[in-house]
């Protein structure tokens, strides 16, 4: 059994953002590896806390954790839990941080704070929003995305720091009452990162960088909804040297339909019928997400009718099933007559056909409610 992320982060259900971010900045700085070296147990919580708050952290994420726990994020293909290395996790520290650990972009890398050795600088991330119409979403979608990126410039060489000598650290030794004591701190001529600017074009800046516009190809997989985040790892800003580009995130925006609203997995369509479609039946032609369908309705069919076509709706995210698409029926109530039609419908008012008899209807309404929640 996976623990709870909750109980992970020692929060209660309803924590506000604020409250999982300072439960896992505790975590972080108790748990890190440069604090409590060749420790398994710790290392163990502190993936555990990264894992559990990458989920708790986005809305989205926690809102399906809440609702189906850890099978949430099995087999989903590429989202949340499990298996996040450790470069993920010092990417979050951006985030959580700001700009004192990584995500700063640059040289800063994440040196200094925990007083560790060397570490690779990490890139800064990009972000970019993606519109999406329905079809696309419903579908899953390649997307290409210009987007202009810090990258090494060609021509730019870098050389192990002399001063720590690749470290990224220097240690001083202090006699002191105890005897001769040993500390270490980060190298301030490469920031920690254990390397130096060789050679660099003119048109670099400083840190041997130069911005380049770039496509960048993202597969959006079906069925993702609107504020969802989806990160391209590496195709945000390189960083100097040896050091990772950051990730290239991508806010997923949802562009209104014209004829369906999505609801979830479901989608809704409005038909409208006229009134002698209604008595005499008829067969109607229906906007799905994948071109058109024609439908049959009943002859005597009621307002208010739904009928629903299943998995026609949008493919769930977690790859179970797909949701349907349900029609509502609207009978169409004419707003002017003529005489002779005004004529026909007041023959035919007292007829016992024309009178409205919901008991009869009763069986197919509950059938009809019994379809909605099945
Ligand atoms: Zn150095």
């Amino acid at each position: 059994m996976k623990e709870d992320y909750y109980d992970i982060l020692g929060i209660s259900k309803d924590a506000s953002t604020a409250e999982i971010k300072k439960a896992y900045r505790k975590r972080a700085i108790k748990y890190h590896p440069d604090k409590n070296p060749d420790d398994k147990e710790a290392e163990e919580m502190f993936k555990k806390s990264a894992e559990a708050y990458e989920v708790l952290s986005n809305p989205d994420k926690r809102a399906r954790y809440d609702q189906m726990g850890h099978a949430a994020f099995d087999g989903s293909g590429g989202f949340g839990g499990g298996g996040m290395n450790m470069d993920d996790i010092f990417s979050q520290f951006g985030d959580i941080f700001g700009g004192a650990f990584g995500g700063g972009g640059g040289f800063s890398g994440f040196g200094g704070g925990f007083g560790g050795g060397q570490r690779r600088a990490k890139g800064s991330n990009l972000r970019v929003r993606v519109k999406l119409d329905l079809e696309e979403i419903a579908n899953g979608v390649e997307k290409k995305i210009r987007v202009k990126r810090k990258v090494q410039a060609p021509g730019t060489s870098y050389k192990t720091c002399p001063t720590c000598k690749g470290t990224g650290q220097v240690t001083r030794v202090t006699n002191t009452i105890l005897g001769r004591m040993q500390t270490a701190s980060p190298c301030t001529q490469c920031s920690g990162s254990g390397q130096i600017i060789d050679k660099k074009p003119s048109d670099a800046d400083a840190q041997g960088l130069k911005v380049q516009e770039e496509t960048v190809s993202i597969k959006i997989p079906a069925g993702v909804v609107e504020g969802m985040q989806l990160k391209v790892s590496g195709k945000g800003n390189e960083a100097p040297g040896n050091g990772i580009a950051g990730d290239l995130l991508v806010a997923i925006e949802e562009k209104e339909h014209e004829n369906l609203q999505r609801e979830g997995d479901n989608l809704h369509y409005d038909l409208y019928i006229s009134f002698s479609e209604a008595a005499l039946g008829a067969s109607k032609e229906i906007q799905t997400v994948n071109g058109k369908v024609r439908i049959k309705i009943e002859p005597g069919v009621q307002s208010g009718k739904i009928l629903r076509l299943r998995n026609k709706g949008v493919p769930s995210l977690n790859g179970y099933g797909k949701g349907d698409l349900l029609v509502h029926v609207n009978v169409w109530t004419p707003k002017t007559l003529n005489k002779e039609q005004k004529e026909f419908f007041e023959r035919m008012q007292n007829d016992e056909n024309f009178i409205p008899n919901p008991e009869r209807e009763d069986k197919s309404f509950f059938e009809k409610v019994k379809d909605m929640f099945s």
